[in-house]
């Protein structure tokens, strides 16, 4: 392609809310362009770049034998509601209504559409297992979009689903899309690990997660350092926390603790370790149809992982409870104890506090904490995993040592069970005649985000380096002065040559100066520039590899079998 045909408005202004690399060098350089809050165009040079990444996606996917189709994006509620998730799936869903006021979604995700689809047409275990994928563009009315087309709200996601007669089956097409995403995730030349995971809205049990590692990822990691334990901090799990500090043996009693509102004030007034403290953590927890206070008790030195606590009650959102709605409900902030609340308060502890003895907590009255108090008699329903894991735990599996780790995430695969089968009377006849839900597996990829995740693993301070195969041109040949006919032809050849034999070229045949063609190529990030310049008199040419910057010059007679040979 010539530069002269091809729209690519390169800038130097970054866009003023741009905080990554990814960010302000797709912008700068003319891959995407934004027309909305979460919302971008791909221009061109950015569309090969997305082409390049889906064909890549496209190729693994097709080898394992799953099918492409294309779903809609506009979706009829009626089939959100029959999965049950239409009221539960919080404000990412984009809710609307048509001329005649039937209610519709956005898809942020397919699992009710191919449910639909198969229903009734897979109806024997003789057509199963079954894998279909799509390509498409998801919608999710994120509450903080940015980040560029990390974070957008419209974006492109890969995303699977498969049908299975039995939970074997399903495990071996969740093995098959690890082993497939790792494949993936390796040609497009990424660091990733794979951890486990969260299974957010999408639901079911098992999901793993891909992580490209990356400062600016918004995801925690913890990994061990000993063994092969990886998991995202949402759905880590560690060794039961312990401590050599000598236990604060007490009969139960009520002390008068004045100014004790915090855990480290009542740790030293007792002159306690923080570990045999009981903290309260005090939340709102929004639901479809109501909003309730829920108090969190977890050890005085742990913090809360909020993904957890969500996932303990089961809210759409948890925030801050302020301290109006603390009072109302009788509760004293800085003084709050699991012994002796109200009946109708909600609550949850900590797994690890189950049967532990001689803890010091909040005694639900002003000023005072309980000593000696024994975590015993609580209903099992109360106790659950809540406390989030960092670098100073031990691994449960090997008790080596945790590292955290920032990451972006590239991919999910989720074992679904027959959840949605089950709710949407999504059925099969088995070997002996019985009706069954299918057994479900989906698989996401965020192959948009994959434009942005190319450029934050590879770029440096003059924009992005793409690698041969992501990016939109391999070669970038620079005409220095497109009125030297000598130059101009020379740079006309050999682009001519190479683009027949079907080598990706841009010709920057632009009636430009040369400065700014080379800043250019520097921002946008091509592998390879062919500087044809002042050299050519003496018969020289100078390639340049982007990734090193640094400059090679060749006789023209030698150029075009080099460049041949680099690019085979
Ligand atoms: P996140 O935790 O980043 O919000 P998610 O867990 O909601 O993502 P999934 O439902 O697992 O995402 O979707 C599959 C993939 O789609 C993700 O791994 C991610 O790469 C991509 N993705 C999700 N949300 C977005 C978004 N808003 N913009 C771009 N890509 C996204
Ligand atoms: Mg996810």
């Amino acid at each position: 392609m010539k530069f002269t045909n091809l729209f690519a408005p390169t800038t130097k202004e970054a866009p003023k809310d741009a905080l990554l690399p990814s960010h302000k060098y797709l912008v700068r350089a003319g891959f995407v362009s934004q027309y909305g809050s979460g919302l971008y165009n791909y221009l061109p040079m950015g569309k090969m770049v997305l082409d390049n990444i889906r064909d890549i996606v496209k190729d693994e996917m097709d080898k394992t034998g799953a099918c492409e189709i294309k779903m809609g994006v506009v979706i009829p509620a009626d089939l959100w509601k029959q999965s049950g998730r239409y009221s539960v799936f919080g404000k990412e869903l984009l809710r609307l209504n048509d001329r005649k006021n039937n209610n519709f979604v956005l898809g942020p995700t397919h699992e009710e559409v191919v449910v639909d689809m198969v229903r009734g047409k897979i109806n024997s275990y003789k057509q199963l297992p079954m894998h279909l994928y799509q390509i498409t563009t998801k919608f999710r009315d994120e509450a903080r979009p940015r980040y560029g087309i990390l974070r957008g709200r419209e974006f492109i996601m890969k995303d699977g689903y498969s049908f299975h007669a039995n939970e074997e089956s399903m495990q071996k097409e969740f093995d098959l899309m690890e082993a497939t995403y790792r494949k993936i995730f390796t040609r497009l030349g990424l660091d990733f690990r794979v951890v486990s995971a969260d299974s957010g809205a999408i639901g079911g049990s098992g999901s793993k997660e891909f992580m490209v590692l990356a400062n600016n990822g918004e995801d925690d990691i913890i990994t061990c350092k000993n063994c092969e334990y990886a998991a995202n901090i949402e759905a880590s799990i560690r060794a039961k926390k312990t401590t050599q500090i000598e236990i604060p043996k007490a009969n139960m009693a009520k002390f008068h603790t004045p100014n004790c509102n915090t855990i480290t004030d009542v740790a030293k007034f007792f002159k306690v370790d923080e570990f045999y403290t009981v903290k309260a953590v005090i939340k709102k927890a929004i639901y479809v149809d109501k909003e309730e206070v829920v108090i969190f008790f977890l050890r005085g030195n742990d913090n809360l992982q909020e993904t957890k606590a969500q996932n303990a009650c089961g809210a759409l959102e948890l925030i801050n409870a302020n301290e109006e709605e603390i009072k109302k409900i009788g509760l004293i902030a800085g003084y709050c104890g699991p012994f002796g609340l109200n009946e109708s308060i909600n609550f949850f502890i900590d797994n690890e506090l189950k049967d532990e003895k001689n803890l010091i907590c909040g005694a639900n009255e002003y000023e005072y904490h309980n000593i000696g108090m024994s975590m015993l008699n609580f209903n099992e329903s109360r106790y659950r995993d809540l406390v989030e894991v960092s670098d100073s735990d031990r691994c449960s599996y090997c008790g080596g040592e945790f590292e955290v780790t920032k990451g972006i995430e590239v991919g999910h695969i989720f074992q679904l069970g027959q959840k949605y089968a089950k709710e949407m009377g999504a059925t099969f006849l088995d070997e002996n005649g019985k009706t069954k839900p299918f057994y479900m597996g989906c698989y996401g990829v965020g192959v948009s985000r994959l434009v942005a995740v190319m450029v934050e693993a590879s770029h440096d301070e003059k924009g992005c380096i793409w690698n041969r195969q992501t990016t939109p041109f391999d070669l970038d040949i620079i005409i220095s002065n497109i009125k030297n006919s000598d130059e101009f032809e020379f740079g006309n050849r050999i682009y001519q040559s190479l683009k027949e034999d079907g080598y990706s070229v841009l010709l920057d045949d632009r009636k430009e100066r040369f400065g700014s063609k080379i800043r250019d190529f520097e921002l946008i990030g091509f592998p390879y520039a062919l500087i044809v310049g002042k050299g050519l008199k003496e018969g020289n040419v100078e390639l340049v590899n982007r990734k090193t910057l640094e400059k090679t010059s060749f006789s023209v007679d030698k150029i075009e079998n080099k460049i041949r040979e680099i690019l085979a």
